[in-house]
């Protein structure tokens, strides 16, 4: 469901995707990368030469092995089965049939289902079952027990909901999170179940990975246009290898406290889900810190957010000129956004003087092109008269820049010197 978007997005920017490619060898040269590629059709070698190489080839990464990154955490925990199938559930769950997980824990089994929205399918893991207590085997496991586990599972007769199993899928549980996120010579990195990996409970995973590719993107395409010193990189693994420790820990969690729970298991404290998801703040990176307390802290409650470097833009209510609504998120796309409170702010005239495009708004009740109807920007963003935010192309906040009597377009150009490191 979210590649195809994926790819549909991606090719609207001109990326070119290939397919049945196989990454077989790479090495780091003073300028580049070399990468070795084979086509698996034609069986056909070629080589590639590279400034960079991203490497999201999952938790069994030979990147991340050729590279030598260790990677720590709770460790394997579990060796699950994921049982995707299809059945009329609808008279059994009524209005409950939406897209949803129900763990389950008993005696005989631990695991859960997740059911699409509709409720004709979707999928039942099993971590632990009665006589499997070694767990699950690759091809181990056979039509029969599958609907024996459904009906144990769901008390659902599996005839009488027409119960079919479209595919069986093997996996570990598994926490871990690596040390490093880039090789040495800073021009390979790894990103997505390559860097960490975490147990589902809590849907963490796939989103982990998607916010490495977030921050790193723009990080890359400013170094690759002479925008940003290649100094600017080395903030991907001081702010993602935090972030992975952060969702990885989350997540095992989740399991102990739902799954496993009664075992013994250790965990840290249980955040909630928005936090997990909009919640995380660099401490340090490509921002300008500031000298608040605020700024030591790993996460916030995007409810009630500090509104500080590190930290992910507040969403507020705008409308345009069409009189159409949307959220101040909108408007960070690739540019840096500098956003001021007030009208005439010298912030807005010095963000039109630097070496990079910043796309400068103020929002206020009567600001063109987009106005803060409801007065609430000042408010959620903490700012007075005179004050700026300066947003990343990935939305988070860069710097606060403070009220001054002159002396704007220099101070800026200070603020993104820091930013970029260098
Ligand atoms: C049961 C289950 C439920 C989950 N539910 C959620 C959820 O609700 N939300 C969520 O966010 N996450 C969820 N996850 C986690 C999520 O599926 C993973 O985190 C995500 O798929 C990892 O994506 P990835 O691209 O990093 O790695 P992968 O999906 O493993 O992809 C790696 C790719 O790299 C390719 N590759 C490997 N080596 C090479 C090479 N040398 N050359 C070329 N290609 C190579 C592989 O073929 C593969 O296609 C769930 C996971 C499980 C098991």
């Amino acid at each position: 469901m979210f590649e195809p978007l994926l790819r549909k997005n991606a090719a609207t920017f001109g990326a070119q995707q290939k397919f049945g490619q196989v990454v077989e060898w790479y090495e780091e040269v003073d300028d580049g990368v070399i990468v070795i590629v084979r086509d698996t059709q034609t069986q056909k070698v070629k080589k590639y030469k590279t400034k960079y190489l991203i490497a999201a080839d999952g938790n069994r990464s030979a990147t991340r092995r050729k590279e030598n990154i260790q990677w720590h955490g709770p460790g394997n925990l579990a060796n699950s089965i994921s049982i995707n199938f299809k059945a009329d559930l609808v008279p059994y769950l009524g209005t409950r049939a939406v897209h949803g997980v129900t763990y389950i824990m008993n005696a005989d089994f631990t695991g859960g289902f997740r059911l699409d929205a509709g409720g004709k399918g979707g999928f039942l893991i099993v971590s632990k079952a009665k006589g499997r207590e070694t767990g699950f085997e690759p091809d181990s496991v056979f039509e029969k027990e599958a609907r024996e586990m459904f009906e144990a599972c769901s008390g659902i007769d599996a005839e009488e909901c027409g119960f079919e199993v479209d595919f069986i899928s093997y996996w570990t549980v598994a926490a871990y999170n690596a040390d490093e996120y880039t090789s040495k010579d800073a021009k390979v990195f790894i990103m997505g179940d390559a860097a960490h990996v975490m147990p589902p409970s809590g849907g963490m995973g796939g989103n982990t990975g998607v916010a490495d590719a977030y921050n790193l993107a723009w990080k890359i395409a400013y170094v690759l246009s002479n925008k940003a010193s290649p100094n600017l990189l080395k903030t991907y693994n001081q702010e993602r290898q935090p972030a992975g420790d952060f969702s990885m820990h989350q997540a095992f969690s989740r399991l102990v406290n739902r799954v496993f729970h009664g075992k013994g298991l250790e965990c840290e404290k249980e955040l909630p889900d928005l936090v997990c998801e909009l919640g995380y703040r660099y401490t340090s990176g490509a921002m300008v810190p500031s000298d608040e307390n605020d700024m030591e802290r790993s996460y916030e409650n995007p409810h009630d957010p500090y509104v500080m470097p590190g930290g992910r833009l507040p969403h507020v209510w705008l409308i345009d000129v069409d009189g159409e609504k949307l959220s101040s998120l909108d408007l960070v796309k690739r540019n840096f956004v500098l956003f001021t409170t007030d009208s005439g702010s010298p912030w807005l005239q010095a963000s039109e003087k630097q070496g990079i495009s910043i796309d400068a708004y103020p929002i206020i009740s009567s600001s063109q092109p987009y106005l803060d109807f409801d007065s609430s920007a000042k408010k959620v963003w903490k700012l007075k008269d005179g004050e700026a935010l300066l947003v990343r192309p990935d939305g988070i906040i860069a710097w606060r820049a403070p009220k001054m009597t002159s002396g704007h377009d220099e101070e800026l150009a200070q603020a993104l010197r820091i930013v970029f490191k260098g």
